[in-house]
């Protein structure tokens, strides 16, 4: 079966478009189900601790004063070592010292290093080894499952995707399971009947009919349980 087409979706967050491989959901206090980018993703989590809510994620421009979302916002360290708060095109006008981004306290990019370590249960000697159907490197990650263009299906590490997307071969690319167990909260273990359970419990709050939930949020639900629940 051959899906033509790249699955993306927006992320609640900051409203960009992402492959829905990117997204994870994210539950806040009053049961709000959000989709969120890798970006948004750790924002979401300290508003879904502080019990706040994604939507107050806005902040306003030191160059413009306008309101922006605070994921578009970045710090700008200035040449007198003031650092202000900056929309996209603030930023690019902002007179910094020229050594942009390294000289600048940047708390969001180890989050993100940290966020792509594997999970712990591949610290065991047992754990799991794939094969990339590309390159034959073998990975300890999880690889993608892509279906190219030519309707055939690859299993490949993330350079080879990256690769393969470049060259505009890939007609869609699946959730991988490890993520879909992430967005549920599933152990690999997981039974059928469990896992059923955890689906109807976050697809009622994810419904975007729902004011819990939200478009994004449903698809990423729906999809995760159709990945986990097709044995293959
Ligand atoms: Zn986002
Ligand atoms: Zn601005
Ligand atoms: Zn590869």
């Amino acid at each position: 079966m051959a899906v033509v087409g790249d699955k993306r979706v927006g992320c609640d967050g900051c409203g960009r478009t992402v492959a829905l491989e990117e997204l994870t959901t994210v539950t806040m206090p009053d049961g709000q189900q959000v989709a969120c980018c890798p970006d948004c993703e750790p924002h979401a989590r300290a508003a879904a601790q502080k019990g706040g809510s994604l939507d107050q994620r806005r902040d306003t421009c030191d160059g413009c004063t306008g309101t922006f979302l605070v994921a578009e916002l970045k710090d700008v360290v200035l040449d007198d070592g003031t650092v202000v708060t900056c929309c996209p095109s603030c930023a690019t006008e902002a007179p910094t010292s020229g050594s942009d981004d390294s000289s600048a306290p940047d708390t969001d990019d180890t989050t993100a290093v940290a966020d792509t370590s594997p999970t712990t249960e591949s610290e065991h000697t047992d754990e799991k080894r794939y094969r990339c159907t590309q390159c034959h490197e073998q990975v300890t990650e999880e690889p993608f499952r892509v279906t190219t263009i030519d309707e055939r299906t690859e299993r490949l590490c993330a350079d080879c995707k990256a690769a393969a997307e470049d060259r505009g071969i890939v007609a869609a690319v699946d959730m991988r399971k490890t993520r879909a167990r992430e967005i549920l909260g599933v152990e690999p273990d997981v039974s059928d009947d469990e896992l059923r359970d955890v689906y109807h419990d976050q697809i009622k709050r994810a419904h975007p009919d729902r004011k819990s939930g939200s478009k994004s949020a449903f698809q990423l639900v729906t999809e995760a349980y159709e990945r986990l629940r097709t044995d293959e």
